[in-house]
């Protein structure tokens, strides 16, 4: 019975990431884009066809269209698809590791923020204000209600996730811009100094990897420039996910 509750237990958890991954799509797409998020319906970009409720399922939509438009046989962006899985398996993710309510909350609400300014890094190559400003709002009235760091710890982690990007952002003279300065500065407030600079550190790590991979093997150029959010979104998910254990793993391997 308890093994029952806990699989409908994660499949609705699983089945709420994949719907508000969808959503986050059309956030990410519309605001980028300075539209409303509510009107109109969602259309194909394409042939302007309205989408009913057969086109709008999370995941299973794209793949029974083989990534088509029904009407005018565009393609559409496996983005999208990707987003809802991602949202779905993260946010089941965060509910099966958390120990706590706040910890499994802060995950949905970290992945919530990611999932959005990875949609407007990959489409429009920017992170919205707009988004950073409600998310804002959103980690405050968490930090109201729940304690998952010390309140000094928030407001020390905005002040470092903005200070470093800051310096970074004057020295490398555009190579992070400002929209990442205000992303990390806002996640600080979330996460606390130490997940904030831990997954900074994971960022450029996983960028560098990437970035070297990518030059050696061809299939990046010079001087292309390469969306850093995905990297972001990898880099904060495994210090916030993982930090603490792999701080400790690091110090015993030291001592
Ligand atoms: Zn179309």
């Amino acid at each position: 019975m308890d093994f029952l509750l806990s699989n409908v237990a994660n499949f609705y958890i699983f089945l709420l990431g994949l719907v508000l991954g969808s959503f986050y799509n059309v956030v990410g797409l519309r605001v980028s884009e300075g539209q409303s998020i509510i009107t109109p319906p969602s259309h194909c970009p394409s042939c302007g066809r309205r989408l009913t409720i057969r086109d709008l399922v999370p995941v299973f939509s794209y793949l029974f269209l083989r990534g088509r438009c029904r009407t005018c046989h565009v393609r559409i962006s496996p983005i999208y698809p990707i987003i809802e899985a991602s949202t779905g398996l993260l946010f089941l993710f965060s509910f099966l590791r958390a120990t706590s309510i706040e910890e499994m909350l802060a995950g949905w609400l970290l992945v919530s923020l990611l999932m959005i300014v990875l949609v407007t890094d990959l489409t429009e190559m920017m992170i919205p204000d707009k988004i950073l400003i409600w998310f804002l709002a959103f980690f405050i009235i968490f930090r109201g209600i729940y304690h998952l760091v010390p309140w000094w710890d928030s407001l020390l982690g905005a002040a470092s996730g903005f200070a470093l990007l800051a310096i970074i952002a004057l020295v490398s003279q555009g190579g992070m811009g400002g929209g990442d300065v205000k992303l990390f500065a806002v996640m600080g407030l979330l996460v606390g100094m130490k997940i904030v600079l831990l997954g900074f550190f994971f960022s450029t790590l996983f960028g560098a990897i990437i970035g070297v991979g990518g030059l050696l093997t061809g299939l990046i150029r010079r001087r292309q420039p390469v969306p850093f959010v995905p990297f972001i979104v990898l880099g904060m998910l495994t210090a916030f996910f993982f930090g603490d254990q792999l701080i400790s793993l690091y110090l015993n391997l030291l001592f």
